[in-house]
């Protein structure tokens, strides 16, 4: 069960940033990933991205790993140990960049001179020579990205007036989630299940992998958790670190979460409750909002 299926070409992901212990709501993505990806006969398996290390906790990635080892959501992918780190990935994105060279620009816009304005004014447009102590942008041509998301239904954005030239490497050389996770997804993954909260970035990401002639993968965007005051279960919200004691309940807490109807089964264990998952799972019965969040279930 654990193995890929009969579709090993379908490819999902689940791509934690190494920032803090999972939480219910990262679970909530992990599980609907991986039943979804193997109830289609894929693969699945476990991106850390790890590109913003001042942002990052050093003990994260570990403890994201033991966490999903006990939850029994290991990857597929037989290299050891199993997990693909954004960081090994600079020479693929280095590569990429080169690919997109004639619609970069660099740009030093101050923070402060961007502050209010939703979309880029076009100030650096002109800047098309490397230089250093710059940000470098994609500049975005009038063109509209369309996608059906299997959750939130169709999307259509026009890049340059509703989104606006964006950063794919920031300033102090590190790479912009955006474009990082557009190369890697456009690499093989077919099916991207995960919090709507990333549903905005969704058009910047297929646009790059327009550009680099990658295939976009098909997109589905779950609601996300929330305390019943509305905020999103987070790091910065202190949401509660997942209980590695009880992965069971934990399992049975998000397939609840996900509209799937578990069976009141207090004795199955982590394997018993993916069997299940994966014979139950149906996208339908996803809510379109979640329960609030209780950190007693
Ligand atoms: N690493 C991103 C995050 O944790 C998610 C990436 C993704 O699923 O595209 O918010």
């Amino acid at each position: 069960m654990y193995t890929p299926g009969d579709n090993p070409q379908l490819t999902g992901r689940f791509a934690p940033s190494p920032t803090g212990p999972l939480h219910m709501g990262s679970l909530l993505s992990a599980l609907a990933s991986f039943l979804d990806i193997k109830q289609r006969g894929g693969q699945w398996f476990v991106r850390l991205d790890d590109l913003d290390p001042p942002r990052q906790d050093p003990a994260a990635d570990t403890q994201i790993i033991a966490s999903l080892n006990v939850h029994g959501l290991i990857g597929d992918r037989h290299n050891s140990p199993d997990i693909d780190y954004q960081s090994d990935h600079q020479i693929r994105y280095a590569a990429a960049l080169s690919r997109v060279q004639s619609h970069l620009f660099y740009c030093n816009c101050s923070r402060r001179s961007l502050a209010g304005k939703r979309i880029y004014p076009g100030t650096c447009r002109e800047r098309t020579a490397w230089q250093t102590d710059c940000a470098v942008r994609l500049r975005v041509d009038d063109a509209e990205v369309v996608f059906q998301d299997e959750l939130q239904g169709s999307y259509t954005y026009n890049m340059a007036s509703e989104l606006g030239d964006f950063i794919v490497q920031r300033r102090d050389g590190l790479w912009a989630y955006n474009f990082a996770a557009a190369v890697d997804d456009g690499q093989d993954v077919t099916h991207v299940l995960r919090g709507e909260d990333l549903l905005h970035v969704t058009a910047q990401q297929i646009y790059v992998m327009q550009l680099l002639e990658l295939e976009p993968p098909q997109y589905a965007h779950l609601p996300v958790l929330c305390f019943a005051d509305g905020t999103k279960l987070s790091k910065q919200t202190h949401a509660p670190a997942l209980n590695n004691q009880n992965p069971s309940v934990n399992l049975r807490t998000a397939l609840l979460y996900l509209g799937q109807n578990p069976p009141v089964e207090p004795a199955w264990t982590v394997s018993r409750w993916l069997e299940w998952g994966l014979s139950n799972w149906r996208m339908d019965r996803i809510p379109k909002r979640l329960e609030s969040y209780a950190e007693s279930t």
